[in-house]
């Protein structure tokens, strides 16, 4: 692969900023990685391990001639990240960014610099573990798997193809929609599941017999509670920052759940059924590999 940055900077170089770093390093597509988080120590990690080239300790000093920039931190800290931009980042640079909700990226960037940057190009990699810190990053994160890249009204062609080809160099399929579409779809298959693992665990281990509860939990209840185990900041924040697309999914959600408690309370086999083999068929047909 050649060499397609001079200066690239990650602002979070956590678990998906810093597998965005290392996929880069493996690749050689960029000759200077550098990194900013809050927590020095962070940073110093990340340059010990070989994931960034170097840190600065200030967002503005970071971001100073880079030809991308990319956002990597926890969702409620993106309008600050932007602010903390502001003249130090040239109009050339493609700016763009990994957060799980994108409307909220665009309403963050429209607050802070007025008008949207045509170097803007918000994306959202398919790809992820329940584990957080540069620590749990590695160079494959991203292979073979999707990343939405949703380009604002105003985004250029140029920034457009710099981070489409960027995605595509680390080995992700890239795939295109606005930002209010990708909240949608991304409400329905991810943040509602998480909703439910995260709400399940809470009430049992709110019931009396919880520890008995856990211990004889099977495999089944292992694969359905894994993302109970994601980091409940991050998650905290994709419910806010995704609000109205959540509650619209959360609600088609609790009144199929509303359907199948009244068939269990009417002994309606039938019905009970039905919904199980309809979940079977659908499940079967989309989700490939397990
Ligand atoms: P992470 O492992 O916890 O890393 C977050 C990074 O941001 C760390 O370097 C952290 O270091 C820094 N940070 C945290 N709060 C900050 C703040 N207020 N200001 C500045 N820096 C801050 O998180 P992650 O899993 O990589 O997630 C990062 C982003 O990727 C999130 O927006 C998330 O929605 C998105 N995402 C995550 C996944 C996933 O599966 N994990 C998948 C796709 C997209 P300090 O604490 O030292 O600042």
């Amino acid at each position: 692969m050649t060499v397609m940055f001079n200066r690239v900077t990650i602002i979070g170089v956590g678990l998906i900023g810093g597998s965005i770093a290392r996929a880069m390093k493996k690749h050689q597509l960029c000759n200077d990685i550098v990194g900013y988080a809050r927590r020095e120590n962070e940073v110093k990690k990340a340059v010990a391990l070989g994931v960034i080239d170097r840190y600065e300790s200030s967002v503005a000093e970071a971001v100073n001639g880079a030809d991308l920039v990319i956002v990597a931190v926890p969702m409620g800290a993106f309008e600050s990240m932007f602010r903390q931009m502001i003249g130090a980042i040239s109009p050339d640079t493609v700016i763009t960014d990994v957060g799980s909700a994108k409307s909220s990226v665009v309403n963050a960037a429209k607050n802070v610099f007025g008008v949207l940057p045509p170097g803007l190009v918000p994306a959202h990699p398919i790809a992820g573990t329940e584990k957080s810190g540069v620590e749990a990053s590695f160079d494959s994160l991203f292979e073979n798997r999707c990343t939405i890249v949703t380009p604002t009204a105003v985004s250029s062609e140029s920034a457009i193809s710099v981070v489409s080809n960027f995605w595509r160099a680390i080995g992700a399929e890239v795939v295109s929609m606005t930002p209010e579409h990708h909240d949608l779809v991304l409400a329905a298959t991810s943040h509602l599941p998480h909703v439910l693992a995260f709400s399940l665990v809470d009430t049992l281990s709110h019931m009396q017999e919880h520890s008995e509860i856990f211990r004889f939990a099977a495999g089944g209840f292992r694969d359905f509670t894994r993302i109970a185990s994601s980091d409940p900041t991050m998650w905290r924040d994709i419910c806010l920052n995704n609000k109205d697309a959540i509650l619209t999914s959360l609600k088609k959600y609790e009144d199929q759940l509303k359907k199948l408690e009244e068939a269990i309370a009417n002994q309606d086999g039938v019905t009970i059924e039905k919904i199980f083999n309809n979940a079977k068929n659908a499940r079967d047909t989309h989700v490939i590999g397990g």
